[in-house]
Protein backbone atom coordinates (compact mmCIF):
# COMPACT_ATOMS: atom_id res chain seq x y z
CA UNK A 1 0.00 0.00 0.00
CA UNK A 2 0.92 3.27 -0.55
CA UNK A 3 1.69 5.69 2.88
CA UNK A 4 -0.23 8.93 2.92
CA UNK A 5 1.56 10.98 0.51
CA UNK A 6 0.51 8.23 -1.76
CA UNK A 7 -1.53 8.83 -5.00
CA UNK A 8 -4.40 7.05 -4.50
CA UNK A 9 -4.28 3.62 -5.88
CA UNK A 10 -5.70 2.91 -8.80
CA UNK A 11 -6.02 -1.05 -10.52
CA UNK A 12 -2.88 -2.32 -9.33
CA UNK A 13 -2.77 -5.32 -11.23
CA UNK A 14 -3.68 -4.36 -14.28
CA UNK A 15 -0.73 -3.80 -16.81
CA UNK A 16 -1.66 -3.30 -20.14
CA UNK A 17 -5.25 -2.09 -20.35
CA UNK A 18 -5.74 1.64 -20.22
CA UNK A 19 -7.54 1.96 -16.97
CA UNK A 20 -10.27 4.68 -15.75
CA UNK A 21 -7.87 7.11 -13.74
CA UNK A 22 -8.03 7.38 -10.18
CA UNK A 23 -10.35 10.45 -8.37
CA UNK A 24 -7.16 12.60 -7.99
CA UNK A 25 -7.46 13.92 -4.75
CA UNK A 26 -4.40 16.23 -3.42
CA UNK A 27 -2.72 15.16 -1.04
CA UNK A 28 -0.27 17.55 1.59
CA UNK A 29 3.32 16.34 0.39
CA UNK A 30 5.62 17.75 2.69
CA UNK A 31 8.42 15.59 3.76
CA UNK A 32 6.96 14.36 7.22
CA UNK A 33 4.96 11.70 8.19
CA UNK A 34 1.22 12.59 8.30
CA UNK A 35 -0.51 10.35 11.36
CA UNK A 36 -3.91 11.06 10.23
CA UNK A 37 -5.32 7.83 9.33
CA UNK A 38 -7.93 6.10 11.16
CA UNK A 39 -7.13 4.03 14.25
CA UNK A 40 -8.15 0.32 13.49
CA UNK A 41 -10.58 -0.06 16.53
CA UNK A 42 -9.05 -4.25 16.97
CA UNK A 43 -11.97 -6.83 17.87
CA UNK A 44 -11.62 -9.13 20.84
CA UNK A 45 -10.53 -12.30 19.44
CA UNK A 46 -13.38 -14.88 19.76
CA UNK A 47 -13.43 -17.25 22.50
CA UNK A 48 -13.68 -20.30 20.40
CA UNK A 49 -12.61 -20.18 17.00
CA UNK A 50 -15.46 -20.53 14.37
CA UNK A 51 -15.41 -23.35 11.92
CA UNK A 52 -12.57 -22.71 9.37
CA UNK A 53 -14.34 -20.82 6.35
CA UNK A 54 -12.48 -19.35 3.60
CA UNK A 55 -10.93 -16.22 3.82
CA UNK A 56 -12.01 -13.82 0.40
CA UNK A 57 -8.70 -12.02 0.29
CA UNK A 58 -5.82 -14.95 0.80
CA UNK A 59 -8.52 -17.78 -0.20
CA UNK A 60 -7.80 -20.13 2.65
CA UNK A 61 -8.64 -21.15 5.86
CA UNK A 62 -9.60 -17.90 8.64
CA UNK A 63 -7.65 -17.99 11.26
CA UNK A 64 -7.11 -15.41 14.05
CA UNK A 65 -3.60 -13.82 14.44
CA UNK A 66 -4.19 -13.62 17.98
CA UNK A 67 -4.07 -17.59 18.53
CA UNK A 68 -0.69 -17.44 17.88
CA UNK A 69 0.88 -13.92 18.48
CA UNK A 70 0.43 -11.40 20.96
CA UNK A 71 -0.28 -8.35 19.88
CA UNK A 72 2.22 -5.23 21.20
CA UNK A 73 2.09 -1.63 20.51
CA UNK A 74 1.97 0.37 17.27
CA UNK A 75 5.02 0.35 15.50
CA UNK A 76 4.09 2.51 11.95
CA UNK A 77 1.25 3.59 9.97
CA UNK A 78 0.69 4.16 6.15
CA UNK A 79 -2.80 4.43 3.88
CA UNK A 80 -3.72 0.58 4.30
CA UNK A 81 -2.05 -1.04 6.75
CA UNK A 82 -1.28 -0.48 10.98
CA UNK A 83 1.63 -2.28 11.89
CA UNK A 84 2.26 -3.48 15.31
CA UNK A 85 5.25 -5.39 17.44
CA UNK A 86 3.87 -8.69 18.64
CA UNK A 87 5.53 -11.57 20.31
CA UNK A 88 5.08 -15.79 19.21
CA UNK A 89 3.16 -17.14 22.35
CA UNK A 90 5.24 -19.82 21.93
CA UNK A 91 8.72 -19.29 21.09
CA UNK A 92 8.64 -15.29 22.16
CA UNK A 93 10.34 -14.36 19.44
CA UNK A 94 9.51 -10.43 18.03
CA UNK A 95 7.96 -9.85 14.42
CA UNK A 96 6.23 -7.12 13.07
CA UNK A 97 2.33 -7.74 12.15
CA UNK A 98 1.11 -5.56 9.19
CA UNK A 99 -2.87 -5.76 9.88
CA UNK A 100 -5.30 -4.34 7.35
CA UNK A 101 -8.53 -3.80 8.24
CA UNK A 102 -10.99 -5.41 5.90
CA UNK A 103 -13.61 -2.43 6.04
CA UNK A 104 -10.84 -0.59 4.41
CA UNK A 105 -10.76 -3.21 1.44
CA UNK A 106 -13.47 -2.09 -0.58
CA UNK A 107 -13.06 -3.44 -4.13
CA UNK A 108 -11.85 -6.25 -6.26
CA UNK A 109 -8.78 -4.28 -6.70
CA UNK A 110 -8.00 -3.10 -3.02
CA UNK A 111 -8.29 -7.26 -2.17
CA UNK A 112 -5.95 -8.21 -5.33
CA UNK A 113 -3.70 -5.73 -4.53
CA UNK A 114 -3.41 -7.34 -0.88
CA UNK A 115 -3.45 -10.99 -2.42
CA UNK A 116 -0.21 -9.81 -4.57
CA UNK A 117 1.67 -8.52 -1.74
CA UNK A 118 1.46 -11.75 -0.02
CA UNK A 119 2.72 -13.49 -3.59
CA UNK A 120 5.06 -10.66 -3.96
CA UNK A 121 6.93 -10.99 -0.23
CA UNK A 122 7.01 -14.76 -0.63
CA UNK A 123 8.44 -14.96 -4.16
CA UNK A 124 10.61 -12.46 -2.92
CA UNK A 125 11.54 -14.12 0.83
CA UNK A 126 15.44 -14.84 1.11
CA UNK A 127 17.36 -11.59 0.20
CA UNK A 128 19.44 -10.12 3.31
CA UNK A 129 17.49 -6.67 2.33
CA UNK A 130 14.00 -7.56 1.97
CA UNK A 131 11.63 -8.04 4.79
CA UNK A 132 10.64 -11.56 5.39
CA UNK A 133 7.05 -12.78 5.04
CA UNK A 134 6.96 -15.46 8.14
CA UNK A 135 3.00 -15.73 7.64
CA UNK A 136 -0.44 -14.21 6.32
CA UNK A 137 -3.59 -14.46 8.52
CA UNK A 138 -7.12 -13.42 7.46
CA UNK A 139 -9.77 -13.10 10.04
CA UNK A 140 -13.51 -11.01 9.89
CA UNK A 141 -11.85 -8.48 10.53
CA UNK A 142 -8.29 -8.15 9.13
CA UNK A 143 -5.54 -8.90 7.55
CA UNK A 144 -2.25 -9.88 8.71
CA UNK A 145 1.32 -10.16 7.82
CA UNK A 146 3.70 -11.16 10.18
CA UNK A 147 6.53 -10.49 9.41
CA UNK A 148 10.40 -9.75 10.45
CA UNK A 149 10.58 -7.26 12.91
CA UNK A 150 13.00 -4.33 11.96
CA UNK A 151 13.63 -2.73 15.54
CA UNK A 152 15.88 0.28 13.81
CA UNK A 153 12.90 2.40 12.43
CA UNK A 154 12.31 4.37 8.62
CA UNK A 155 15.14 4.75 7.03
CA UNK A 156 12.97 8.37 7.01
CA UNK A 157 13.71 8.65 10.26
CA UNK A 158 17.45 8.48 10.21
CA UNK A 159 17.53 10.50 7.67
CA UNK A 160 15.39 13.24 9.06
CA UNK A 161 17.21 12.86 12.43
CA UNK A 162 20.94 13.32 10.59
CA UNK A 163 19.90 15.84 8.11
CA UNK A 164 22.28 14.58 5.27
CA UNK A 165 24.42 11.68 4.78
CA UNK A 166 28.35 11.59 4.76
CA UNK A 167 29.18 10.16 0.97
CA UNK A 168 30.26 7.40 2.09
CA UNK A 169 27.02 6.50 3.98
CA UNK A 170 24.85 7.39 1.55
CA UNK A 171 26.75 5.15 -0.90
CA UNK A 172 26.68 2.17 1.57
CA UNK A 173 22.51 2.63 2.12
CA UNK A 174 22.39 3.09 -1.66
CA UNK A 175 24.06 0.21 -2.74
CA UNK A 176 21.77 -1.86 -0.74
CA UNK A 177 18.86 -0.29 -1.70
CA UNK A 178 19.96 -0.97 -5.31
CA UNK A 179 20.31 -4.64 -4.69
CA UNK A 180 16.79 -4.80 -3.41
CA UNK A 181 16.06 -2.96 -6.78
CA UNK A 182 18.03 -5.33 -8.63
CA UNK A 183 16.70 -8.68 -7.27
CA UNK A 184 13.13 -7.31 -7.84
CA UNK A 185 13.81 -6.53 -11.66
CA UNK A 186 15.33 -9.68 -12.43
CA UNK A 187 12.98 -11.84 -10.25
CA UNK A 188 9.95 -9.87 -12.56
CA UNK A 189 8.78 -7.14 -9.42
CA UNK A 190 8.46 -3.75 -10.06
CA UNK A 191 8.19 -2.22 -6.50
CA UNK A 192 6.52 0.79 -7.56
CA UNK A 193 6.50 2.87 -4.16
CA UNK A 194 10.04 3.08 -3.63
CA UNK A 195 10.86 5.56 -0.86
CA UNK A 196 12.70 6.21 2.37
CA UNK A 197 9.37 5.40 4.69
CA UNK A 198 9.88 1.80 3.23
CA UNK A 199 12.84 1.35 3.61
CA UNK A 200 13.65 -0.07 7.22
CA UNK A 201 16.49 -0.42 9.12
CA UNK A 202 16.75 -4.20 10.85
CA UNK A 203 18.75 -2.99 14.26
CA UNK A 204 19.53 0.49 15.81
CA UNK A 205 22.67 -0.63 14.85
CA UNK A 206 24.73 2.34 12.74
CA UNK A 207 25.69 -0.03 10.61
CA UNK A 208 22.28 -2.31 11.04
CA UNK A 209 21.36 -3.72 7.19
CA UNK A 210 18.83 -1.85 5.77
CA UNK A 211 15.13 -3.84 4.77
CA UNK A 212 12.80 -3.60 2.12
CA UNK A 213 8.81 -3.71 3.30
CA UNK A 214 5.54 -2.81 1.77
CA UNK A 215 5.29 -4.23 -1.86
CA UNK A 216 1.63 -3.05 -1.24
CA UNK A 217 1.87 -1.34 -5.19
CA UNK A 218 4.08 -3.82 -6.71
CA UNK A 219 2.93 -5.82 -9.52
CA UNK A 220 4.65 -8.66 -11.20
CA UNK A 221 6.29 -7.55 -14.95
CA UNK A 222 7.54 -8.55 -18.05
CA UNK A 223 9.79 -6.76 -19.90
CA UNK A 224 8.05 -4.33 -22.33
CA UNK A 225 4.68 -4.10 -20.32
CA UNK A 226 3.38 -0.53 -20.65
CA UNK A 227 1.86 0.37 -17.14
CA UNK A 228 -0.89 3.04 -16.87
CA UNK A 229 -1.97 3.31 -13.28
CA UNK A 230 -0.77 6.47 -11.20
CA UNK A 231 0.52 5.02 -8.44
CA UNK A 232 3.59 6.05 -6.36
CA UNK A 233 4.32 9.16 -3.76
CA UNK A 234 4.80 12.38 -4.91
CA UNK A 235 8.07 13.25 -4.86
CA UNK A 236 9.57 10.52 -5.93
CA UNK A 237 7.33 9.87 -8.99
CA UNK A 238 8.96 9.98 -12.52
CA UNK A 239 8.00 11.73 -15.11
CA UNK A 240 6.85 8.63 -17.13
CA UNK A 241 4.77 8.01 -14.55
CA UNK A 242 2.79 10.74 -14.45
CA UNK A 243 2.46 10.33 -18.52
CA UNK A 244 0.80 6.87 -17.78
CA UNK A 245 3.17 5.29 -20.13
CA UNK A 246 6.17 3.69 -17.66
CA UNK A 247 7.80 0.28 -16.94
CA UNK A 248 10.38 -0.53 -14.27
CA UNK A 249 12.43 1.90 -15.17
CA UNK A 250 10.39 4.40 -12.59
CA UNK A 251 12.16 2.28 -9.92
CA UNK A 252 15.63 3.77 -11.01
CA UNK A 253 14.43 6.64 -11.01
CA UNK A 254 12.58 6.42 -7.04
CA UNK A 255 15.68 5.38 -5.75
CA UNK A 256 17.53 8.36 -7.57
CA UNK A 257 15.41 10.73 -6.00
CA UNK A 258 16.37 8.89 -2.53
CA UNK A 259 19.89 9.07 -3.38
CA UNK A 260 19.06 12.95 -3.34
CA UNK A 261 17.82 13.13 -0.17
CA UNK A 262 20.44 11.00 1.32
CA UNK A 263 23.44 13.73 0.07
CA UNK A 264 21.27 17.06 0.81
CA UNK A 265 18.53 15.88 2.80
CA UNK A 266 15.87 17.31 0.63
CA UNK A 267 13.73 16.45 -2.28
CA UNK A 268 15.22 17.06 -5.65
CA UNK A 269 11.31 17.94 -7.02
CA UNK A 270 9.42 20.14 -4.85
CA UNK A 271 6.50 22.09 -4.51
CA UNK A 272 3.66 23.27 -1.57
CA UNK A 273 1.10 20.90 -3.52
CA UNK A 274 0.77 17.78 -5.12
CA UNK A 275 0.91 19.70 -8.23
CA UNK A 276 3.50 22.01 -8.19
CA UNK A 277 5.52 19.09 -7.04
CA UNK A 278 4.40 16.97 -10.19
CA UNK A 279 5.70 20.43 -12.45
CA UNK A 280 8.76 19.93 -10.45
CA UNK A 281 9.25 16.28 -11.74
CA UNK A 282 8.09 17.23 -15.47
CA UNK A 283 10.54 19.76 -15.37
CA UNK A 284 13.33 17.60 -14.43
CA UNK A 285 15.82 20.64 -13.52
CA UNK A 286 18.14 19.39 -11.20
CA UNK A 287 20.15 21.99 -8.68
CA UNK A 288 23.39 20.85 -8.02
CA UNK A 289 24.08 24.65 -7.19
CA UNK A 290 22.68 25.38 -3.52
CA UNK A 291 24.43 23.88 -0.42
CA UNK A 292 25.92 21.32 0.39
CA UNK A 293 26.14 20.13 -3.63
CA UNK A 294 29.03 22.47 -4.74
CA UNK A 295 30.86 20.30 -1.69
CA UNK A 296 29.39 17.17 -3.15
CA UNK A 297 31.82 14.77 -5.39
CA UNK A 298 31.23 15.31 -8.92
CA UNK A 299 31.29 11.17 -9.30
CA UNK A 300 27.98 10.92 -6.90
CA UNK A 301 26.53 14.04 -8.98
CA UNK A 302 27.42 11.85 -11.83
CA UNK A 303 25.22 9.09 -10.95
CA UNK A 304 22.14 11.02 -9.49
CA UNK A 305 21.89 12.89 -13.10
CA UNK A 306 21.74 9.37 -14.46
CA UNK A 307 19.28 7.88 -12.42
CA UNK A 308 17.24 10.85 -13.16
CA UNK A 309 17.32 11.36 -16.60
CA UNK A 310 14.45 12.02 -17.89
CA UNK A 311 13.89 9.69 -20.69
CA UNK A 312 13.44 6.22 -18.62
CA UNK A 313 15.43 4.23 -22.14
CA UNK A 314 18.60 6.27 -21.42
CA UNK A 315 18.09 6.20 -17.96
CA UNK A 316 21.09 3.45 -15.63
CA UNK A 317 19.75 0.15 -15.40
CA UNK A 318 19.93 -1.36 -11.75
CA UNK A 319 23.25 -3.04 -12.49
CA UNK A 320 24.68 0.04 -14.13
CA UNK A 321 24.19 1.89 -10.94
CA UNK A 322 25.53 -1.17 -8.93
CA UNK A 323 28.65 -0.75 -11.22
CA UNK A 324 29.12 2.94 -11.29
CA UNK A 325 32.80 4.03 -10.06
CA UNK A 326 30.81 6.15 -7.36
CA UNK A 327 28.65 3.06 -6.01
CA UNK A 328 31.44 0.89 -6.01
CA UNK A 329 33.84 3.07 -4.45
CA UNK A 330 34.34 1.35 -0.48
CA UNK A 331 32.38 -1.55 -1.64
CA UNK A 332 34.30 -5.08 -1.33
CA UNK A 333 33.47 -8.17 -3.17
CA UNK A 334 30.30 -8.68 -1.67
CA UNK A 335 28.62 -5.55 -2.57
CA UNK A 336 29.26 -6.18 -6.52
CA UNK A 337 25.98 -6.98 -8.34
CA UNK A 338 24.42 -10.16 -7.56
CA UNK A 339 24.01 -12.27 -10.98
CA UNK A 340 20.56 -12.67 -12.18
CA UNK A 341 18.91 -14.75 -9.57
CA UNK A 342 16.46 -17.72 -11.16
CA UNK A 343 20.10 -18.24 -13.02
CA UNK A 344 22.19 -18.27 -9.75
CA UNK A 345 19.76 -20.79 -8.72
CA UNK A 346 19.40 -23.05 -11.93
CA UNK A 347 23.42 -23.04 -11.43
CA UNK A 348 23.02 -23.87 -7.73
CA UNK A 349 20.98 -26.87 -8.90
CA UNK A 350 23.14 -28.11 -11.31
CA UNK A 351 25.49 -28.82 -8.53
CA UNK A 352 22.99 -30.90 -6.50
CA UNK A 353 23.18 -34.76 -5.98
CA UNK A 354 20.14 -35.86 -7.13
CA UNK A 355 18.42 -37.19 -4.05
CA UNK A 356 18.46 -33.44 -3.42
CA UNK A 357 17.14 -32.68 -6.63
CA UNK A 358 14.33 -35.25 -6.10
CA UNK A 359 13.61 -33.58 -2.34
CA UNK A 360 13.66 -30.33 -4.15
CA UNK A 361 10.64 -31.18 -6.57
CA UNK A 362 8.95 -33.31 -3.72
CA UNK A 363 9.02 -29.70 -1.84
CA UNK A 364 8.01 -27.63 -4.79
CA UNK A 365 5.09 -30.01 -5.97
CA UNK A 366 3.92 -29.00 -2.06
CA UNK A 367 4.30 -24.82 -2.10
CA UNK A 368 1.09 -23.09 -2.39
CA UNK A 369 0.43 -21.22 -5.15
CA UNK A 370 1.03 -17.93 -3.82
CA UNK A 371 4.30 -18.93 -2.85
CA UNK A 372 5.56 -19.61 -6.31
CA UNK A 373 3.43 -17.30 -8.17
CA UNK A 374 6.33 -15.19 -8.75
CA UNK A 375 8.23 -18.12 -10.66
CA UNK A 376 5.37 -19.45 -12.72
CA UNK A 377 5.04 -15.87 -14.12
CA UNK A 378 8.75 -15.94 -14.99
CA UNK A 379 8.32 -19.28 -16.45
CA UNK A 380 5.16 -18.31 -18.74
CA UNK A 381 7.34 -15.45 -19.89
CA UNK A 382 9.88 -18.08 -21.15
CA UNK A 383 6.90 -20.19 -22.34
CA UNK A 384 6.25 -18.22 -25.48
CA UNK A 385 4.12 -21.22 -27.40
CA UNK A 386 2.22 -21.56 -24.14
CA UNK A 387 2.90 -25.50 -24.13
CA UNK A 388 3.45 -25.69 -20.68
CA UNK A 389 6.89 -26.48 -21.03
CA UNK A 390 10.34 -24.85 -22.37
CA UNK A 391 12.34 -25.74 -24.94
CA UNK A 392 16.12 -25.05 -25.55
CA UNK A 393 14.84 -22.62 -27.99
CA UNK A 394 13.20 -20.69 -25.41
CA UNK A 395 15.48 -21.19 -22.87
CA UNK A 396 17.76 -19.83 -24.40
CA UNK A 397 15.65 -16.81 -26.34
CA UNK A 398 14.23 -15.98 -22.51
CA UNK A 399 17.48 -15.50 -20.51
CA UNK A 400 18.79 -12.69 -22.14
CA UNK A 401 15.43 -11.34 -21.83
CA UNK A 402 16.39 -11.50 -17.98
CA UNK A 403 19.25 -9.93 -18.88
CA UNK A 404 22.35 -12.01 -18.58
CA UNK A 405 24.22 -13.40 -21.57
CA UNK A 406 25.19 -17.21 -21.58
CA UNK A 407 27.32 -19.11 -24.34
CA UNK A 408 24.96 -22.03 -26.06
CA UNK A 409 27.06 -24.56 -24.38
CA UNK A 410 26.15 -23.14 -20.87
CA UNK A 411 22.52 -22.80 -21.70
CA UNK A 412 22.46 -26.50 -22.49
CA UNK A 413 24.30 -27.31 -19.52
CA UNK A 414 20.81 -25.42 -17.76
CA UNK A 415 18.46 -27.20 -19.45
CA UNK A 416 20.09 -30.21 -18.79
CA UNK A 417 20.10 -29.33 -14.86
CA UNK A 418 16.22 -28.16 -14.67
CA UNK A 419 15.66 -31.05 -16.80
CA UNK A 420 14.87 -33.17 -13.89
CA UNK A 421 13.60 -36.17 -15.63
CA UNK A 422 15.76 -35.81 -18.75
CA UNK A 423 12.83 -35.65 -21.80
CA UNK A 424 14.28 -33.02 -23.42
CA UNK A 425 12.16 -29.93 -22.05
CA UNK A 426 11.62 -28.15 -18.60
CA UNK A 427 7.90 -28.50 -17.09
CA UNK A 428 6.79 -26.40 -14.81
CA UNK A 429 7.27 -28.07 -11.80
CA UNK A 430 10.95 -28.94 -13.31
CA UNK A 431 11.48 -24.81 -13.47
CA UNK A 432 9.88 -24.49 -9.87
CA UNK A 433 12.15 -27.03 -8.42
CA UNK A 434 15.16 -25.45 -10.20
CA UNK A 435 14.52 -21.63 -9.65
CA UNK A 436 12.86 -21.60 -6.27
CA UNK A 437 14.59 -19.80 -3.17
CA UNK A 438 16.58 -22.46 -0.92
CA UNK A 439 15.45 -20.51 1.43
CA UNK A 440 11.92 -22.66 1.16
CA UNK A 441 13.92 -25.41 2.02
CA UNK A 442 14.72 -24.58 5.73
CA UNK A 443 11.33 -24.09 6.69
CA UNK A 444 10.62 -27.97 9.15
CA UNK A 445 7.24 -28.54 7.31
CA UNK A 446 8.92 -28.62 3.95
CA UNK A 447 11.89 -30.62 4.85
CA UNK A 448 9.79 -32.99 7.19
CA UNK A 449 7.24 -33.85 4.24
CA UNK A 450 9.41 -34.25 1.72
CA UNK A 451 11.39 -36.60 4.25
CA UNK A 452 8.49 -38.49 4.56
CA UNK A 453 7.82 -38.79 0.76
CA UNK A 454 10.61 -41.31 0.74
CA UNK A 455 10.32 -42.81 3.90
CA UNK A 456 7.37 -45.10 2.93
CA UNK A 457 7.26 -47.55 5.72
CA UNK A 458 7.50 -44.38 8.27
CA UNK A 459 10.61 -46.18 10.03
CA UNK A 460 12.09 -42.97 10.24
CA UNK A 461 15.11 -43.98 8.02
CA UNK A 462 15.10 -44.22 4.37
CA UNK A 463 16.57 -47.21 3.59
CA UNK A 464 18.72 -48.45 0.64
CA UNK A 465 15.08 -49.66 -1.23
CA UNK A 466 13.23 -46.35 -0.40
CA UNK A 467 15.65 -44.27 -2.33
CA UNK A 468 15.84 -47.04 -5.23
CA UNK A 469 11.77 -46.87 -5.84
CA UNK A 470 12.12 -42.70 -5.60
CA UNK A 471 14.96 -42.24 -7.98
CA UNK A 472 13.49 -44.44 -10.42
CA UNK A 473 10.36 -42.71 -10.36
CA UNK A 474 12.57 -40.03 -11.93
CA UNK A 475 14.77 -41.69 -14.42
CA UNK A 476 17.71 -41.47 -11.77
CA UNK A 477 17.73 -44.56 -10.30
CA UNK A 478 20.80 -46.15 -11.67
CA UNK A 479 22.67 -48.74 -8.60
CA UNK A 480 25.62 -46.60 -9.07
CA UNK A 481 24.11 -43.02 -8.04
CA UNK A 482 22.47 -44.82 -5.62
CA UNK A 483 25.52 -45.93 -3.64
CA UNK A 484 27.07 -42.91 -4.26
CA UNK A 485 23.99 -40.80 -2.84
CA UNK A 486 24.17 -43.28 0.31
CA UNK A 487 28.16 -42.66 0.99
CA UNK A 488 27.87 -39.21 0.64
CA UNK A 489 24.92 -38.77 2.74
CA UNK A 490 24.99 -41.53 5.42
CA UNK A 491 27.75 -40.05 7.95
CA UNK A 492 27.06 -42.52 10.42
CA UNK A 493 27.39 -45.62 8.07
CA UNK A 494 24.63 -47.44 9.25
CA UNK A 495 23.30 -47.69 5.41
CA UNK A 496 20.25 -46.07 5.47
CA UNK A 497 19.44 -42.18 5.77
CA UNK A 498 18.10 -40.66 9.04
CA UNK A 499 16.28 -37.79 8.84
CA UNK A 500 19.24 -35.60 10.74
CA UNK A 501 21.32 -36.80 7.61
CA UNK A 502 18.54 -36.04 5.39
CA UNK A 503 18.57 -32.64 6.76
CA UNK A 504 22.12 -32.35 6.78
CA UNK A 505 22.32 -32.82 3.13
CA UNK A 506 19.28 -30.55 2.09
CA UNK A 507 21.28 -27.64 3.85
CA UNK A 508 24.98 -28.57 2.39
CA UNK A 509 26.10 -25.89 0.20
CA UNK A 510 23.19 -23.43 1.17
CA UNK A 511 24.99 -21.38 3.63
CA UNK A 512 21.87 -18.91 4.90
CA UNK A 513 20.01 -21.59 6.15
CA UNK A 514 20.14 -21.36 9.92
CA UNK A 515 20.87 -24.70 11.47
CA UNK A 516 17.79 -26.98 12.71
CA UNK A 517 16.98 -26.25 16.19
CA UNK A 518 13.21 -27.37 16.67
CA UNK A 519 13.77 -31.21 16.35
CA UNK A 520 17.20 -31.30 18.02
P1 LIG B 1 1.39 0.68 4.13
O1 LIG B 1 1.20 -0.30 3.03
O2 LIG B 1 0.10 1.01 4.79
O3 LIG B 1 2.22 1.85 3.74
P2 LIG B 1 3.74 -0.45 5.37
O4 LIG B 1 4.00 -1.86 5.00
O5 LIG B 1 4.58 0.57 4.68
O6 LIG B 1 2.19 -0.13 5.22
O7 LIG B 1 3.91 -0.29 6.92
C1 LIG B 1 3.60 0.94 7.55
C2 LIG B 1 4.68 1.31 8.53
O8 LIG B 1 4.79 0.31 9.54
C3 LIG B 1 6.08 1.42 7.93
O9 LIG B 1 6.31 2.65 7.30
C4 LIG B 1 6.94 1.18 9.15
O10 LIG B 1 7.04 2.33 9.96
C5 LIG B 1 6.14 0.16 9.94
N1 LIG B 1 6.59 -1.19 9.61
C6 LIG B 1 6.22 -1.92 8.54
N2 LIG B 1 6.85 -3.10 8.50
C7 LIG B 1 7.65 -3.16 9.59
C8 LIG B 1 8.58 -4.13 10.13
N3 LIG B 1 8.79 -5.30 9.49
N4 LIG B 1 9.24 -3.84 11.27
C9 LIG B 1 9.03 -2.64 11.88
N5 LIG B 1 8.18 -1.69 11.44
C10 LIG B 1 7.48 -1.93 10.31
MG1 LIG C 1 4.35 2.10 3.31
Amino acid sequence: MGSCNSIPTANGGDTTSSTTPPPHQPQPAQLTKGLTILTASEPAPPRYPPPATVGRVLGRPMEDVRNTYTMGRELGRGQFGVTYLVTHKITRKKYACKSIAMRKLINKDDIEDVRREVQIMHHLTGHRNIVELRGAYEDKHSVNLVMELCAGGELFDRIIAKGHYSERAAAGLCRQMMTVVHQCHTMGVFHRDLKPENFLLLSTDEDSPLKATDFGLSVFFKPGDVHKDLVGSAYYVAPEVLRRHYGAEADIWSAGVILYILLSGVPPFWGETEKTIFEAVLRGDLDFVSDPWPSISSSAKDLVKKMLQADPKSRLTSVEVLNHPWMRKDGDASDKPIDIAVLTRMKQFRAMNKLKKVALKVIAENLSEEEIIGLKEIFKSMDTDNSGTITLEELKAGLPKLGTKLSESEVRQLMEAADVDGNGTIDYIEFITATMHLNRVEREDHLYKAFEYFDKDKSGYITVEELEHALKKYNMGDEKTIKEIITEVDTDNDGNINYDEFAAMMRKGNPEMVPNRRRK
